[in-house]
């Protein structure tokens, strides 16, 4: 069933919301950038502030690869423009981030499609924010003027369809789902497309029940949930949510839902706990796939696009 449910919220805009959501950032990360700089702005750098320079890199979740390329392009740089002006070595930290988390990469969502409604799937572990990233996403949607559906493809669980539909109804987007618990969830999927197609919306989101990795059988069902709904249509985006905190615990889920769903973006919740900025860097790395948006908190605006330069100064901040 899908009537749209009468609007009771308005969700914030878009714009501004990592410059907004910046101090539950600064909070969770400060031991990087600060501690990084400080290391940093000495007239003699020695080896073993080069150790300890590496050592922060790691520790900050950055993984190995980067940790190696970035103390290498610092030391170069060290050498040519010194390191005793603090504002100079301040904004070649800069630079040096900001190019590690790679600006270029296009981390716009795919909700645009001509002539049929854009098709978004949000899979991942348990428990890592799924359903509360399409809440959080529907919002945003919304806030741009997009007609949204939601598919409660998370059948396992009896209480997720209603946690999704809460979520959509406060913004008056309406929800397919199953009364059957234990629901076929590609049929779930599927349904919600063809609601999505039937009423021309913009933009269908299907959310998919947690799934260990390492259970081949709920990756194949996962990978069904995809093949089936291409029986509709074309699926636009298939975001990967990941939780900060895990660390590099995450990278290893993330590169086999990668081979069963092609993965074309990482949301990565929960950078406002006790996660470390650095994994951004780690994640987008060792996946090829940008990290797009961000989790910075439990309320239902508290997801913001990822911006390199925003997310470095916040690292950076003193
Ligand atoms: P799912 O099992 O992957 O669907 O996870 P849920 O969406 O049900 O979320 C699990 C818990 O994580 C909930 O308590 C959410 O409020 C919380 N959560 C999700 N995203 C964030 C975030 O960015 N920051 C924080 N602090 N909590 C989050
Ligand atoms: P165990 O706890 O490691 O023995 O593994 P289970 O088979 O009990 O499941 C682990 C997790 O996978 C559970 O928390 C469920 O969320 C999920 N799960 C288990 N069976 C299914 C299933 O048939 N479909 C889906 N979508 N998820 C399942
Ligand atoms: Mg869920």
């Amino acid at each position: 069933e899908a009537e749209a449910p009468v609007a009771t919220e308005t969700p914030e805009p878009i714009g501004g919301r990592l410059a907004r959501l910046r101090a539950r950032l600064v909070k969770s990360n400060n031991v990087f950038g600060k501690s990084l700089l400080a290391l940093l702005s000495q007239d003699e750098i020695d080896e073993d502030v080069w150790d300890e320079i590496e050592e922060t890199l790691l520790m900050a979740d950055l993984g190995t690869d980067p940790t190696m390329e970035l103390v290498e392009r610092l030391r170069e740089r060290v050498k040519v423009e010194g390191s005793k002006d603090p504002a100079r070595v301040k904004a070649m930290l800069r630079e040096e981030l900001i190019a590690l988390i790679d600006p270029q990469l296009d981390r716009s969502l795919n909700t645009e499609a001509a002539g049929r409604p854009a098709v978004v799937m949000v899979v991942g572990v348990n428990g890592v924010g799924k359903t509360t990233t399409v809440g959080k996403l529907a919002r945003v949607l919304v806030a741009q003027d997009k007609d949204v559906i939601l598919g409660a493809a998370d059948t396992f669980r009896a209480a997720a369809a209603e946690q999704l539909t809460t979520w959509g109804s406060r913004v008056g987007v309406p929800t397919v789902s199953s009364d059957v618990e234990g629901a076929d969830p590609a049929s779930v999927a599927f349904e919600a497309v063809a609601k999505g197609v039937e009423l021309e919306s913009d933009v269908v989101m299907v959310d998919t029940a947690g799934r260990l990795q390492n259970k081949a059988n709920l990756m194949d069902e996962l990978g069904k949930v995809k093949r089936v709904i291409e029986k509709k249509s074309e699926v636009d985006e298939v975001l990967l949510v990941l939780d900060a905190t895990t660390g590099q615990n995450g990278l290893s889920q993330a590169k086999v839902f990668s081979e069963v769903v092609n993965v074309t973006g990482i949301v990565l919740t929960k950078l406002d706990g006790s996660a470390r900025g650095g994994i951004v860097v780690a994640i987008q790395r060792q996946l090829g796939v940008p990290v797009k948006l961000i989790g910075l908190g439990e309320g239902p605006d508290d997801l913001a696009p990822f911006e390199a330069e925003t997310f470095v100064d916040a690292l950076m901040e003193e």
